[in-house]
C-alpha cells in the first residue's frame, strides 16, 4: 500500500482560538503532517522565521504571485493578505504525504472548490470573552489589532456551516482528542488508500 494519496486537513478558526497549540501537537505527534507554509504581506511576529512559519513577501510581490495564479486560494485577512502555494501542495501530496493548512474561512471554501479534496475541521472557541483574554494574555498583537480580530470572529463561526467536523475548543486535551480522531478516521477512507492490500486481493480460498 504504497501509494497512498496525501490527505488535506484544513483548520480553521477564529484568531486565538488555540488552533495553533492544537495543530502544533498533532504535527509533534505525527511528523509524517506537512504543513502548508503561506504567502503573507503580515510583518513577522518575534520569533517567527521566514520559510518556516510563512514566507513573507511584501504587497507587489504577492500580486505578481496572485496573477501568475501561484496561489490554490488567497485572501484579505485582518488587514494582510494570505495564500497557499498551490504546486508545493501538489507535490506534497502525490509523494502521499498528509498536509495540515492553517488558513481562514474564505479560504477553506476556496481550496476546497480548487481542489475538490481534503478534510475541513472548525474550531470553536468556547466563548468570545474566552477569545478577547486568550488574544490579551498571549501578548503577540497590540490592542488595536486584537479587537480588529475579535470583531472579525462572529463573521468567522457564521461560516461554520460549511465545515466537515466542528470542534469547541473548552478543553485543550478533549478537543486534541477529537482532532486527532478526525485526522485517524480521514485517513482511512478509501478514497486515500487506493490499493486493497495485497494479502486480501489474492487470498486463496480459505
Ligand atoms: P496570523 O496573522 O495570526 O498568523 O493569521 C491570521 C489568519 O490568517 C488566521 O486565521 C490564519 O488561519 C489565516 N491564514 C494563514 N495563512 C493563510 C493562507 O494561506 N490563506 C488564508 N486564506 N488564510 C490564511
Amino acid at each position: 500500500m504504497n501509494s497512498r494519496r496525501g490527505l488535506m486537513l484544513v483548520i480553521c478558526a477564529p484568531s486565538g482560538t488555540g488552533k495553533s497549540t492544537l495543530t502544533k501537537r498533532l504535527r509533534k505527534e505525527f511528523p509524517r503532517i506537512s504543513f502548508s507554509i503561506s504567502y503573507t504581506t503580515r510583518k513577522p511576529r518575534d520569533g517567527e522565521r521566514q520559510g518556516i512559519d510563512y514566507h513573507f513577501v511584501n504587497r507587489d510581490e504577492f500580486n505578481t504571485l496572485i496573477e501568475e495564479g501561484f496561489f490554490a486560494e488567497w485572501a484579505e485577512v485582518h488587514g494582510n493578505f494570505y495564500g497557499t502555494p498551490k504546486d508545493a501542495v501538489l507535490e506534497l501530496l502525490d509523494e502521499g504525504q498528509d498536509v495540515l493548512f492553517d488558513i481562514d474561512v474564505q479560504g477553506a471554501a476556496q481550496l476546497r472548490e480548487s481542489m475538490q479534496q481534503g478534510c475541513y475541521v472548525f474550531l470553536f472557541p468556547p466563548s468570545l470573552a474566552a477569545l478577547r483574554q486568550r488574544l490579551e494574555a498571549r501578548n503577540t498583537d497590540d490592542e488595536s489589532i486584537i479587537e480588529r480580530r475579535l470583531n472579525n470572529a462572529p463573521g468567522e463561526v457564521e461560516e461554520a456551516n460549511k465545515f466537515d467536523y466542528w470542534i469547541v475548543n473548552d478543553d485543550l486535551d478533549s478537543a486534541y482528542r477529537l482532532l486527532k480522531s478526525v485526522y485517524l478516521a480521514e485517513g482511512t477512507r478509501p478514497s486515500y488508500l487506493p490499493q486493497l492490500p495485497d494479502r486480501i486481493l489474492h487470498h486463496k480460498k480459505i
